[in-house]
């Protein structure tokens, strides 16, 4: 058999590192980029010769400093993203030579404004709807971005280069969907605090040939292990998907509630998961063309109407074969919130599958509390 679990320990032996490998590259001269969201094209960054760190922070640590400044009643992920750079407290934040963001929902966008003051934040309008005309708008917020970045850095972005960093950005996504396809098993082979670890493993792995390399040997040893009869997850437990706003170690409480109670996450539709790998960008288009295509289908809940969360999420439940849905909404995120319903709906009209919704924030408070709620969601779908 692989030691599989070898494989896994050295990757979160890796992500705690990863802070010096980003000061190494940095101190031979590397620019680096950090971003907050999934529609960042990346692709133009990478073509820029830049680094990519994503600055979503997932823990409480410094929200009551970014509430000097900013609401209370606002989404923790903002506060606590805000929260590092003001305090000056995240690697990631401090190594990086700006920041861009997106115009998603307001309070990430009025952020930026603040931000602004502590580091050069270059902000991409995001158009909210899902036609022609918003792939046009995009495409030429992408050309603004790699204008900007030449300038910024001194560089000349050139089509070979794109195509170059769409190729390696592709082999990311294929290697990770092989990889999470691999829970359509049942019983999957991994649960799904490791399906998170690997995911936050690869964002703090710089070199996407490196990504492609250990995704792809991991995906492998697990296959061959399972073949050959090995069942790391028991059988029998109930088959759930995750749904909602971005995921972190602060929310873990509910994967951990869902894992602890008779249940295995077998598919993450979330940002950082699924969401932004499930489309790849077409190699065959002008790349300006394919990365604003490819961007413009983001099922995020900030596009109106998004059905192309529904969609994928009734996907999702078929190639999994999920027994129920758990949608986590962080608290003050209203578009997720409002589209609880519509998740809700979806899922009991065309699958009969019960769906349960959990308002969360970053802090430990609710831990008990979620998992008595789950344990009732497990037993009610038994
Ligand atoms: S949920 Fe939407 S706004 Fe938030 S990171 Fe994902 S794509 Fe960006
Ligand atoms: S979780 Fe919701 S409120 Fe928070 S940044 Fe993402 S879209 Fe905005």
């Amino acid at each position: 058999m692989n030691d599989v679990n070898a494989m896994l320990d050295r990757m979160r032996d890796e992500s705690t590192k990863a802070p010096i490998v980003l000061k190494e590259a940095k101190e031979s001269g590397c620019k680096v980029i950090g971003t907050y969201c999934v529609f960042t094209p990346t692709e133009v960054i990478r073509a820029a010769g830049a680094w990519i760190v994503s600055l979503c922070s997932k823990k409480a640590d410094p929200i009551s400093a970014a509430e000097e400044h900013l609401p209370r009643n606002l989404c923790p992920l903002i506060k606590a993203s805000y929260g590092y750079a003001y305090t000056d407290t995240c690697p990631y934040f401090a190594m990086s030579d700006a920041v861009v963001g997106e115009t998603t929902c307001d309070g990430k966008k009025k952020m930026y404004e603040y931000l602004n003051r502590i580091k050069p934040v270059h902000v991409m309008q995001l158009p909210q709807r899902l036609d022609d005309r918003a792939v046009s708008h995009w495409r030429e917020e992408i050309v603004a971005l790699k204008e900007w970045l030449e300038k910024s850095f001194g560089v000349s972005v050139t089509d070979e280069s794109l195509r170059g960093a769409i190729h390696d950005a592709n082999g990311e996504r294929r290697a990770l969907n092989n990889f999470f396809a691999l829970s359509q098993l049942d019983p999957p082979p991994v649960n799904g605090l490791e399906i998170m670890m690997v995911t936050d493993w690869t964002r703090v792995t710089f070199d996407p040939k490196e990504v492609v390399r250990r995704v792809d040997e991991l995906t492998k040893a697990l296959r061959e292990n399972y073949e050959a009869g090995e069942r790391r997850i028991i059988p029998g437990l109930k088959r759930i998907l995750v749904t909602g706003c971005p995921l972190g170690k602060a929310v873990e409480k509910t994967i951990i509630a869902v894992e602890n109670n008779g249940g295995v996450i077998v598919c993450f539709e979330n940002c950082g998961h699924y969401k932004g790998t499930v489309d790849l960008v077409d190699e065959t288009k002008h790349p300006l063309d394919a990365i604003a295509e490819k961007y413009m289908k983001t099922a995020c809940s900030v596009i109106s109407p998004n059905e192309g969360r529904m969609k994928l999420l009734v996907r999702f439940a078929d190639e999994f074969n999920i027994d129920g849905v758990v949608d986590i909404i962080l608290q003050a995120c209203h578009t997720y919130a409002v589209e609880t319903k519509r998740v809700r709906d979806k899922m009991r009209d065309e699958r009969d599958i019960p769906c349960i919704s959990i308002e969360t924030d970053y802090y430990p408070g609710d831990t008990e509390q979620i998992s008595t709620r789950m344990g009732a969601f497990m037993e009610m779908i038994q």
